[in-house]
């Protein structure tokens, strides 16, 4: 299936969690076994051809997809999480969303000095997830300079933001107006 194809298998629901938040809910494309598979082909093709030595994703949505990519690439997969899941000593940052605000913790041995990692996300929308994820990443020693997402808001200004932290933005699929 092609990007285009996948957009009609992302369910849109509108105020959630919030009024005026148009929901993005991927639970539809990953219960369709061509798109959810589709999905994680073009996400392991970009990793692949930027040299990816390592996926990292993000608690909840970027673990489903990132792990995925990075069985599909035979590579390790490094979880970016939320705070006090880590039974190590973890270094982290706070960051901002489009609702609310959060926290990321890593274990800084799970990635190896200079080790090219590619972040690999659900929806780009402020950046702030990704860009915290770069940040946390980069204090442990990797190179970090892609960043994958199923769906870009490109309306919110996230992939601009990635950018000018000198992190490369590659999404799938982009919803205008949001
Ligand atoms: P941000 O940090 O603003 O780029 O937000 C990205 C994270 O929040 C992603 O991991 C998404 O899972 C989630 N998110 C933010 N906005 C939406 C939205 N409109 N629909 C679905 N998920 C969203």
């Amino acid at each position: 299936m092609t990007p285009e194809e996948l957009r009609s298998l992302i369910r849109t629901v509108p105020d959630f969690p919030q009024p005026g938040i148009q929901f993005r809910d991927i639970t539809t494309l990953i219960g369709h076994p061509q798109g959810f598979a589709a999905s994680v082909r073009h996400l392991a093709d970009a990793a692949r051809s930027v040299g990816a030595e390592a996926i990292a994703g993000m608690e909840a949505r970027g673990f489903i997809f990132g792990a995925a990519v990075a069985c599909e690439l035979d590579l390790g997969f490094v979880p970016v999480r939320k705070p006090g899941k880590l039974p190590v000593p973890s270094i982290g940052v706070d960051y901002a969303l489009e609702y609310g605000s959060d926290r990321l913790e890593i274990d800084p041995g799970a990635v190896a000095s200079g080790e090219r990692v590619v972040i690999v996300d659900d929806l780009i929308a402020t950046g702030g997830t990704a860009l915290a994820a770069a940040e946390l990443l980069r204090r442990a020693g990797a190179s970090v300079d892609y960043a994958l997402f199923v769906i870009d808001l490109p309306d919110l200004g996230g992939a601009q933001k990635l950018r000018n932290a000198g992190v490369n933005v590659r999404t799938l699929i982009a919803f205008e107006g949001d």
